[in-house]
């Protein structure tokens, strides 16, 4: 039997066998993130060129740049670092939730996203404090219109369910991901999902990881985590003792993987978690 068990986690590329659990990262894994606050921005920006006469590009770009060194500047950034709230993200955030930090960030939001704005505009022309208030508010509206699951994620979900226990270890702000998964509908799965604002800490401290497994009731030897980030999901399962499995969704992307080695694996779709995890579909 032990044979059969070692020859069985071979074939597996040393994941366990059988799994008794799956844990996901969020963002850029089952919900897409970057590219939707990428073209939320581009859409918003495209707005001001009308509104403005602004070059569309190049307000893309102040934007991001700015938000990163006014959010940054804040008092608040130790907490924002720790627990992994991108700076574009604090430009829809309502930062809802408990404990001090959150209730600094709810106060100083709306100034700060309108403080982005209007230093990002004020690279290229004057504006006045009504268009950055409506700019502002238009990301937040765009960001909103762009909340997606990956095609693959739901499917793989739904046909996992009844077989393994699932739960969700995600960075950011409660709010922004809470809402990231129940506008894309996943929070109809009920997964327990662990979300570093919530906790105060974030990936790729271990809190986190083993709070989900904590909830789950499954040894970390057991359970695979699956991430798009290798310093934030995979490095740091692995060094729980958790399987890893790397998503890269582009061909680009595999091309300069390197792998941490060990229990871990590149994947292009989440439908090939389900062949790790179900025996005779290698
Ligand atoms: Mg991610």
């Amino acid at each position: 039997m032990e044979r059969d068990r070692l020859a069985n986690q071979d074939q597996r590329d040393g994941l366990p066998s059988p799994v008794e659990a799956v844990i996901w990262d969020l963002d850029d894994t089952l919900v897409v993130e970057r590219p939707a606050a990428e073209a939320a921005m581009a859409a918003t920006c495209r707005n001001a060129t009308t509104v403005l006469g602004v070059d569309t590009n190049q307000l893309e770009q102040d934007v991001f740049d700015e938000a990163k060194s006014q959010w940054s500047a804040l008092p608040t950034i130790d907490f924002a670092r720790r627990v992994g709230i991108a700076s574009w993200e604090a430009l829809w955030a309502t930062f809802e939730g408990p404990g001090q930090e959150l209730s600094d960030l709810r106060a100083v939001r709306l100034s700060h996203r309108q403080a982005v704005w209007r230093k990002a505009i004020e690279r290229q022309t004057t504006v006045d404090h009504h268009t950055v208030e409506e700019l502002s508010e238009r990301f937040v509206a765009e960001r909103f219109n762009r909340m997606e699951a990956y095609p693959d994620a739901e499917p793989v979900i739904s046909q996992l369910q009844p077989e393994v226990p699932m739960a969700i270890v995600t960075n950011g702000a409660p709010d922004t991901q809470r809402t990231k998964l129940s506008l894309t509908g996943l929070d109809r799965f009920g997964l327990p999902t662990v979300v570093a604002g919530e906790i105060g800490i974030g990936k790729p401290s271990p809190e986190p990881f083993l709070q989900a497994l904590g909830q789950l009731g499954v040894a970390p030897e057991r359970a695979v985590f699956v991430g798009d980030s290798l310093t934030r999901d995979i490095t740091p399962a692995l060094n729980l003792g958790m399987a890893a499995l790397l998503i890269a969704r582009h061909p680009h992307d595999t091309n300069s993987i390197i792998l941490p080695g060990g229990r871990c694996n590149v994947i292009t779709s989440l439908h090939a978690v389900q062949q790790y995890l179900s025996p005779g579909m290698d």
